[in-house]
């Protein structure tokens, strides 16, 4: 796996965990509340499924979706990358740099260092769906960073009905 394929899972990774708090039916749900559901969710993504990840993603979870809400400061998340380093690797191909850090504290470290990445090259660019009813977050990679939904096809289309209903209604 190369640099920018390694990039690409985590950022994918870091967007799955902040939306595992979803709204369903009108009610807030949180795929990792059940223990048993949330080590499966944790092993599907490469984590080790303990206990421990688990408490640690729980954790961040929380943290980070504060962060990216401006509800926290970005510090607060600098707890998960402690006791972490990164070892250059030589190969026959490539010199590539090797994160060492405890294996139930992986996840959450990868996550936290693809948060960052982001900030510092598309600052803005992670944030909350526009739809106040919805608690998901969008990774806007567009050009124009003009994105506001989570999705066009759910909160877009479901906001754009509100407004016309909302204009037909004042006229
Ligand atoms: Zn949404």
């Amino acid at each position: 796996m190369n640099t920018e394929e390694a990039r690409a899972i985590d950022e994918a990774l870091l967007i799955d965990l902040l939306n595992t708090t979803p709204v369903v039916d009108e009610r807030a749900i949180d795929l990792l509340a059940d223990d048993a559901d949330g080590r499966d969710w944790l092993s599907a993504r490469g984590g080790t499924g303990s206990a421990e990840e688990l408490r640690v993603c729980r954790d961040l979870r929380d943290d980070i979706q504060r962060v990216v809400r401006s509800e926290a400061s970005p510090s607060s998340l600098s707890r998960y990358l402690r006791d972490l380093s990164r070892v250059p690797v030589l190969t026959d191909d490539a010199l590539h740099w090797v994160l060492r850090v405890a294996e139930d504290r992986r996840l959450a470290a990868r996550v936290v260092l693809a948060w960052a990445g982001i900030r510092e090259s598309l600052p803005g660019a992670l944030r909350p769906c526009a739809n106040d009813e919805c608690r998901l977050f969008l990774l806007d990679r567009s050009r124009a960073g003009t994105a506001r939904w989570c999705s066009m096809a759910t909160c877009g289309n479901k906001m754009k009905a509100r407004r016309h209903r909302a204009r037909a209604a004042g006229d």
